[in-house]
């Protein structure tokens, strides 16, 4: 790692998260000189502790629960769903921007967009996984969703068509077939879906690491800084000044901070509405329990994957900022629902979780040059599919800096949709 700031680069990648790593790897591989911004390398942002899950299947947008869900969801402190009510009153119009993204016309365009980005997944990420060493890492044993009632199942069936309209496989389970599947899980879910092609890694740190190890040995500068902002000089000609009054010069940046990017494109003059979407998790050791593939608790919006490090129990959604402090009794609550429905499941060696999802409220990353300056570059936004689409996003960005044909329209994704 450079601790000092040597020379100029072709292209400065802001972010060392996956995201940016992906960006900074496949940007490399154009023959272009690369330096990579991350104020704590080895820190534990979203990308070292999320679900693991290659969530290819997941190509409709997180929408506004109706009223009364809302108000079932808000009144349950440790539910899936938290807003602090000062912090809704700050975020209003990233709120008020869902409710209008959650009408079925703007649903529809969303989910276009992503199935877009996610049909091409494999095809960026499986040559990233071999060319970092991390291919064995990579589990394609699909995932299983599993429905309480049938009543739920029912009622979850029309988000489903509209996935399979734009090309996502499932294949529906009862009960038995569930079991079969798993046979940890606990006897009580009558309906369930099979995702083929969802997969999960061994441990998403260990993708970072891979990543930030092959960058290095490919000739990639890190440098470790705060970034305080960004200057455009002329089209080609951009400035980085760190908080600590060092500064780099690079042709292009890409600004890829996962949930810290809204404040660096709002002073380039991007309007950008962007929030944490915090979710928590908890990790155990995995003991008698034994599962195969990820497992998605469609009711309760909680998973389970089955990581190398152990069993992880995560999910949920808090709106409370990128300052607050992780409240960890939802880790607890994760926990606890973990354990009533996969029996077997104890709290060895549990490890507790908080992460900041990049979220936008119509569920888009921002991928794409800033409106004003073609030489920013935007990398960020992928809520709750950072992991997963990493490595397309990384391709993209690549592909408009060096001004090649994206292979999928980047209208939905730009920055300028706010
Ligand atoms: C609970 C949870 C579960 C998830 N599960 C999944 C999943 O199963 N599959 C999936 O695909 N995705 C999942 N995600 C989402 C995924 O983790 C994120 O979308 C992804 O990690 C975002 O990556 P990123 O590189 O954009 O951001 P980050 O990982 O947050 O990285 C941003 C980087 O920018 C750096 N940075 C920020 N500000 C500055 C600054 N001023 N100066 C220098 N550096 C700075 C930070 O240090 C950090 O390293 C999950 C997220 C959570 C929270």
């Amino acid at each position: 790692m450079s601790n000092g700031v040597r020379g100029n680069s072709d292209v400065v990648v802001l972010g060392a998260g996956v995201v940016g790593l992906a960006c900074a790897w496949a940007v490399k591989r154009e023959g272009i000189t690369v330096t990579i911004i991350d104020r704590d390398f080895e820190g534990d942002r979203a990308s070292h502790g999320n679900a693991g899950g290659i969530g290819v299947t997941e190509s409709t947008p997180i929408t506004m629960p109706n009223p009364l869900k809302l108000v079932q969801m808000l009144t349950d402190p440790l539910g899936p769903l938290g807003l602090r009510p000062a912090h809704f009153v700050k975020s209003f119009p990233w709120f008020w921007s869902l409710m209008l993204a959650s009408r079925p016309h703007r649903v529809h365009a969303s989910a276009k967009a992503l199935a877009s980005l996610n049909m091409r997944v494999y095809d960026d990420l499986l040559p990233m996984l071999d060319d970092i060493g991390a291919g064995r890492w990579l589990y394609q044993r699909g995932a299983l969703v599993v429905f309480e009632s049938e009543t739920s199942y029912r009622a979850a069936l029309s988000e489903w068509k509209l996935r399979a309209d734009l090309g996502v496989e499932f294949e529906p389970l009862d009960g038995s077939e569930i079991k079969e599947l798993e046979p940890s899980l606990a006897p009580v879910f009558p309906r369930g879906l099979f995702l083929p092609d969802w997969s999960h890694v061994a441990d998403p740190k260990r993708i970072v690491e891979a990543l930030r190890s092959k960058v290095t040995e490919m000739g990639v500068t890190l440098v470790q800084g705060d970034v305080a902002h960004v200057t455009p000089h002329g089209p080609r000609n951009v400035s980085v000044a760190l908080t600590d009054g060092r500064s780099l010069n690079a042709s292009r940046v890409v600004v890829a901070m996962g949930a810290w990017s809204a404040r660096i494109a709002k002073r380039l003059g991007d309007k950008v509405l962007l929030e944490s979407e915090r979710g928590y998790n908890t990790t155990v050791d995995a003991g008698d329990v034994s599962l195969s593939r990820e497992v998605i608790f469609s009711e309760r919006s909680f998973v389970a994957t089955p990581l190398d490090i152990g069993i992880r129990i995560g999910g949920g959604a808090e709106f409370a900022g990128l300052s607050a402090a992780p409240n960890y009794k939802r880790c607890d609550a994760l926990l606890t629902l973990g354990q009533r429905f996969i029996p077997g499941l104890g709290d060895k060696n549990a490890r507790r979780w908080m992460g900041h999802r990049p979220s936008t409220p119509d569920g888009l990353p921002v991928i794409g040059p800033s409106a004003s300056h073609d030489a920013i570059v935007y990398s960020f936004g992928h809520g709750h599919l950072g992991l997963t689409q990493a490595a397309t996003t990384g391709k993209l960005v690549a592909g408009i800096l060096g001004g090649a044909a994206p292979g999928v329209p980047l209208e939905p994704f730009s920055v300028k949709r706010f």
